[in-house]
């Protein structure tokens, strides 16, 4: 099985390979919104998951592709904090390479100084933190029931003090769970004392785990952004211009949709791919049952078929 996914342009770190650290919706949240579907191994338990395995993917593949790209971004299908060997993962990528490792994370385990030690080498953290208010974190983000809404801000402050790389926050707001002016308002208090060097404002733009999770249209996001005000930004959308490809196979597709759904537009923006040349790999794709497209806002979303991803 292949740990590595892209290289893909993302919508914040630019061109990025994608290391998944954690077996496919291995989590410690089962979030309404989540893109790769219903958590099936909810856990806090962490676990060393082929570290070595991961270690000699990244050294066989970042000296060819080390030019070609922007970060190393360690996420995927699940929390890549459950995985034990995450440190260990992070210092090997800076032995190999010098493009910055960004770590894509929930934040729930940043409450354990070892989770957070692990994660000092990596150059920009992204943890997440939907609400403030304990109902609506049990509700939206539906915690495994050894996490609290209190460990959880702890983690996020703990990390912001010690932790010298960047620091990004980002919030998802959904429809009718945390885009009241009460939850806001709160959020707002706790982001000017935890003062992250960026804000980032999501919504659920792709399909996701649950269908009471609906996003915010661009607009109402944009208020949000102006409400919360300081250093806050929109990510809902891609926003940056379609980069040259590198050369991606079958087996390459079916990794990127194998981790989260995508339109044809998406695809295209991510790998720098004429929408034309993505249509018929997909096409051919879909013909041979690997894939299965899902219509979601008006626009066709493709994923990996669960057969051909081994789920
Ligand atoms: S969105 Fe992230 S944190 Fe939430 S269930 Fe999915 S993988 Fe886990």
């Amino acid at each position: 099985m292949s740990f590595l996914f892209g290289p893909v342009n993302s919508r914040r770190l630019g061109r990025s390979l994608g290391v998944d650290l954690i077996p496919h919706k291995t989590c410690t949240f089962d979030c309404l919104y989540c893109e790769v579907g219903a958590t099936t191994h909810l856990t806090t338990e962490r676990r060393a998951y082929q570290v070595e395995d991961i270690i000699r993917e990244l050294t066989e593949s970042l000296p060819v592709l080390e030019g070609a790209l922007d970060a190393v971004t360690l996420a995927g299908s699940g929390e890549p904090t459950l995985n034990l060997g995450m440190g260990e993962i992070i210092a090997a990528v800076k032995t190999l390479t010098s493009v910055p490792v960004a770590v894509l994370t929930n934040g729930s385990l940043l409450y354990q100084p070892e989770v957070r030690r692990g994660l000092q080498r990596a150059d920009l953290v992204l943890p997440s933190l939907d609400t403030v208010k304990e109902d609506t974190f049990r509700r939206l983000n539906r915690p495994h029931p050894n996490l609290t809404l209190e460990g959880h801000l702890f983690g996020l402050f703990a990390l912001r003090r010690e932790f010298l790389g960047q620091f990004w926050l980002e919030i998802m707001v959904l429809k009718g769970h945390n885009d009241s002016e009460a939850e806001l308002a709160l959020l707002k208090e706790v982001i000017a004392r935890l003062a992250p060097d960026r804000v980032q404002l999501n919504t659920a733009v792709r399909p996701v785990a649950e269908k009471s999770a609906q996003p915010l249209s661009p607009e109402e996001l944009e208020a949000v952004a102006v409400f919360l005000g300081g250093r806050v930004e929109v990510i809902a959308s891609f926003d940056r211009p379609a980069q040259p490809g590198v050369g991606l196979g079958d087996q390459e597709f079916l990794a990127i949709l194998a981790r989260r759904p995508m339109t044809v537009r998406h695809l295209a923006q991510a790998l720098g791919l004429p929408p034309q040349q993505v249509e018929v790999r997909l096409g051919r794709l879909r013909d041979r049952g690997l894939i299965v497209g899902d219509r979601y806002q008006n626009e066709v979303f493709y994923r990996c078929h669960p057969s051909a991803s081994g789920q």
